[in-house]
């Protein structure tokens, strides 16, 4: 018995009833699918990889800045249209090549705060004509971050958004209420005092009653403690116990049989430690998001091919064997490219045998 198991569609990206199956089954066994930030097909491509050797599920998503870059930086972005046209081609490209990958696939975008709406709206409105085409939604899910505004316009805006559209269309919805602290993809929040970035269980079960008699397709990420980035050590405390406290307090108020009641979501995972995950995932974390780490372990591998061959790659006739000997095999991005897409690679296997995730297909 495995992940697939309990899947309608066994490979490629997968959506609604799949995606919560999986969920859940992820909270049963105690693992939680890393989510990795994707910004090209050679992102893509290492996370896939990884996966498919450690026989894991995997979450693909794509951040506002990630989905102009794979537009193309030249690519105007007046009203969000390059980030909207980068997510809907990145998605495009991930649901044909997923499949060749043998593994299941969640789809998602990442933070969307209040101000990047006009980008979720844009591809909500795409995700509604595939809708109508396929009979399911180009994402699998979206988060709307509106953590930054009050608790009461977070709950309400995020419930009309669920409500409205991504409901509608058997689509998920992650949402952040508290904050996690640090900066990732322009959106600052290293000055926050330290109270805010740990939510209370009684904020999670507000957020239960309001979005699950809507739709009980949606996650939260909770603040507790998690920074983005990576830090030196002692400025914040992670604190994963307190999750435990947010699903015994929905539990116990909803009068439930389920001890985990709801879908929760480590933001900042890089620099953090095993314990803190292993104890996290205990309490019904089933998404942990990485990138920084990621960022530099695609840097790892190019550094190194650079270092190594750089009597090869300053120009394209002439190195160490002979002054006519030609250089085309090594500045091939094939070549340099390969090698960060490698170490990548690797780096998200270490994740997904850190969170649990390796071997559960
Ligand atoms: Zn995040």
């Amino acid at each position: 018995m495995g992940a697939q198991d309990v899947l309608k569609r066994k490979t490629g990206v997968i959506f609604g009833e799949d995606v919560y199956n999986l969920f859940k089954y992820a909270q049963e066994k105690e693992f939680a699918i890393p989510a990795i930030n994707v910004t090209s097909s050679s992102t893509v491509v290492a996370a896939l990889e990884a996966a498919r050797d450690s026989k894991s599920p995997i979450i693909l998503q794509i951040s506002q800045g990630g989905a102009q870059f794979f537009a193309g930086k030249g690519v105007d972005n007046t009203d969000q249209k390059a980030s909207i046209a980068g997510a809907v081609a990145g998605a495009h490209y991930i649901r044909s090549i997923a499949p060749s990958y043998g593994i299941p696939v969640i789809l998602h975008t990442d933070h969307c705060a209040a101000k990047l709406l006009p980008w979720l709206y844009g591809m909500l409105t795409h995700d509604e004509a595939y809708h109508k085409e396929n009979g399911e939604p180009l994402f699998s899910s979206h988060m709307v971050d509106l953590s930054e505004e009050t608790k009461d316009h977070n709950i309400r805006d995020t419930k009309k958004i669920l409500k409205d559209r991504v409901a509608k269309i058997d689509q998920f919805l992650e949402m952040e209420i508290g904050i996690t602290g640090g900066e990732e993809d322009g959106v600052n929040n290293e000055k926050v005092d330290n109270n805010s970035l740990y939510t209370q269980p009684e904020d999670i079960h507000e957020i239960y009653e309001a979005l699950h008699p809507i739709s009980k397709y949606f996650s939260i990420a909770a603040g507790f403690g998690n920074v983005h980035g990576v830090y030196k050590p002692g400025n914040v405390k992670l604190r994963p116990e307190l999750l435990g406290d947010h699903q015994k307090y929905v539990k116990e108020h909803e009068k439930l049989e389920d001890d985990k009641p709801v879908f929760l979501v480590f933001h900042g995972g890089s620099g953090s430690k095993k314990a803190d995950f292993d104890k996290a995932i205990s309490h019904g974390v089933v998404k942990v998001n990485l990138d920084t780490d990621l960022q530099f372990a695609y840097l790892d591998g190019i550094r190194q091919y650079v270092l190594d061959n750089q009597h090869y790659l300053m120009t394209q006739i002439g190195n160490p064997d002979g002054e006519d000997k030609p250089n085309k095999k090594y500045y091939d991005p094939r070549v340099w490219v390969r090698k960060g897409e490698e170490t990548m690679r690797e780096r998200v296997k270490q994740a997904l045998v850190a969170f649990n995730t390796a071997g559960k297909l």
